[in-house]
């Protein structure tokens, strides 16, 4: 019997399927597609935003198996599923069995797919969210304003720290505020505000100080409300601060000493955070923008 040649790659078989090979008409027709690649999800408990409600599975590759089935098409049996999750979305191997022709012989392949996340608070967690007793993480910096650059660390140190957390039923952040000597971000639980400020706290030159206020009864039981400080310290070397009566030179900034030499001695010392936030050290001059 005579052979043809597949136009495609070339190779000679008996006969093409609507004018190609097997191999290309596999190649050609996945029996994985996907249409949208990003999926709403609750930041807090997981769920994913399908056909106007929110879902919760029993595992990982349930929900996944859910979205690529709602958002795309999967011609066949699924045999294995792998996810891998990052922060901002899951990097998806699907093996499936099935034929993309009724003149073909199933096959087993492996198809790659990445999916994003959106996040959002689902309704049973926006729920949870207003009955619980809150908690203020307060970010301010001195003797600078924040810059955008640092916000942006802070707000990522934040995300990844709830990354972290997801599972350990900690509370939420439910607002950050954006204010232009810093940041505000209100928390569900003392204990994810006082994490939060910790967490921060070994990022930056700073240091923590914490108010309790009561606010009420529940109960008969006294509700305090929190409030954690970060307070951030924003000198750069080259920075003429005034210490009491002397003036210094600040040298090299740490996360908790910033070194300083003393303008009529010369000497240097290392001047810890918190005698930084003291109200009798101040920036004479500030060192020129690098
Ligand atoms: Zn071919
Ligand atoms: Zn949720």
């Amino acid at each position: 019997m005579a052979k043809l040649p597949c136009p495609h790659c070339g190779k000679e078989v008996r006969a093409l399927i609507e004018g190609m090979c097997e191999n290309c008409y596999f190649e050609r027709h996945p029996l994985v597609s996907v249409e949208r690649c990003e999926v709403l999800r609750c930041k807090y408990c997981g769920a994913v935003y399908l056909r106007g409600r929110w879902l919760r599975a029993r595992s990982l590759s349930d929900v996944i198996l859910k979205v690529l089935g709602e958002y795309g098409r999967i011609a066949g049996a699924v045999e294995r599923v792998e996810v891998r999750e990052r922060e901002d979305g899951a990097d998806v191997e699907l093996a499936v069995r099935g034929s993309p022709h009724p003149a073909l012989q199933p096959r087993e392949l492996t198809y790659r797919l990445s999916l994003r996340y959106v996040y959002d608070i689902c309704n049973a967690c926006r729920e949870v969210l207003s009955k619980r007793e809150a908690a203020l993480l307060q970010i301010r910096a001195t003797p600078r304003a924040l810059g955008e650059v640092e916000r942006k660390k802070i707000m990522s140190i934040i995300e990844h720290e709830l990354f972290k957390l997801r599972d350990k039923n900690v509370g939420f952040v439910s607002e950050v505020k954006e204010l232009r000597n810093g940041l505000d971000v209100y928390t569900t639980s003392p204990k994810l505000a006082q994490h939060l400020a910790h967490a921060l706290r070994k990022h930056f030159p700073s240091s923590v100080t914490v108010a309790a206020k009561a606010v009420g009864f529940r109960g008969g039981r006294r509700i305090y409300h929190m409030t954690y400080s970060l307070h951030i310290l924003t000198y750069r070397p080259g920075d003429v601060i005034r210490i009491g009566r002397r003036e210094a030179v600040v040298v090299s900034v740490g996360n908790r000493f910033i070194e300083v030499r003393d303008v009529s001695s010369g000497k240097h010392e290392l001047l810890s955070t918190t005698e930084l936030l003291s109200d009798s050290v101040m920036l004479v001059s500030g060192a020129p923008e690098s």
